[in-house]
């Protein structure tokens, strides 16, 4: 896609990624003025040259332009005059000015680490970029968190036991070359469409094999060639396929797991 700049219709054209999963997918919107006068986003469509989703989009990233101009958002600033008291429209220079008059009066009076910041994990990068500049260029605190962290927390720790650090080790273009996937917990053909679209091109296209661990009969358990259906609550108990015991709760699976796969015990 050209550089972000302005079309013949009057819209500009802006490169951003969806807000909605993990998966990243590269949007493009068309930023216009809406049917108030307002500029508004009137169409949002897939980045065809960003590497997470070459221009595919799910329904959630595909209905972004409808979600941003929904009915029943803020269209105003609201200040509650005193705790308690009914939020009141206000400018949202004046909220701005009164927000930071009374942060001021909370950092001077108890230190920086006496406010703290509570985010979501959904804003876009750049309100997140913001949030962070806010809490640690300017109020001067680390105090700053999102759903992200809780969210990531189980991951991280077993990303730290098993692999020595807390980053997902693989990378997108992992899935165009592996052989065997082992998905246990996860839904991703709802949750993450657009990366279970290039995982499934790979099932088909090279035969790779895909294990399915799941209480439930998911979406994605429907396209496994192995389905583990566990008990509700042993899904931690189940190891690596390849290598280790077998399950304290998952006898079963594991007898079924084993010649699938056996191909791809680990190198010596
Ligand atoms: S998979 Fe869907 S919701 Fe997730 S980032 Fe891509 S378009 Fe957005």
């Amino acid at each position: 896609m050209a550089a972000p700049g302005s079309q013949s219709d009057g819209t500009t054209k802006v490169r951003t990624v969806c807000s909605y999963c993990g998966v990243g997918c590269g949007l493009v919107l068309d930023v216009g003025t809406g049917p108030d006068g307002r500029r508004t986003v009137v169409k949002a469509s897939g980045d065809k040259e960003h590497p997470a989703n070459f221009g595919r989009l799910c329904t959630k990233g595909a209905t972004t332009a409808d979600m941003l101009a929904a009915p029943g958002r803020l269209t105003t600033a609201l200040v509650r005059p005193d705790r308690g008291e009914e939020p009141q429209p206000a400018p949202l220079a004046a909220a701005v000015t009164e927000t930071a008059r009374r942060l001021r009066t909370i950092i001077d009076e108890h230190g920086p680490d006496a406010v703290a910041l509570y985010v979501s994990g959904q804003l876009s990068l750049e309100a997140q970029y913001l949030a962070n500049k806010l809490a640690k260029g300017f109020i001067r605190t680390n105090q700053i968190e999102s759903n992200s962290r809780l969210c990531m927390a189980g991951a991280g720790t077993g990303y730290k036991l098993s692999l020595g650090a807390d980053g997902p080790p693989g990378s997108y273009q992992d899935l165009d070359k592996a052989d065997v996937f082992f998905v246990i917990g996860s839904n991703m053909a709802d949750c993450h469409p657009i990366l279970f679209l290039r995982m499934m091109e790979r099932v088909k296209s090279a035969g790779a094999k895909l294990i399915v661990v799941d209480p439930r009969r998911t979406a994605t358990a429907a396209k496994a060639d192995l389905f583990l259906q566990i008990k509700p609550g042993t899904d931690l108990s189940s190891p690596s396929p390849a290598s280790g015991p077998a399950p304290r709760s998952g006898p079963t699976c594991w007898v079924a797991c084993n010649p699938v796969c056996t191909p791809y015990a680990p190198a010596p």
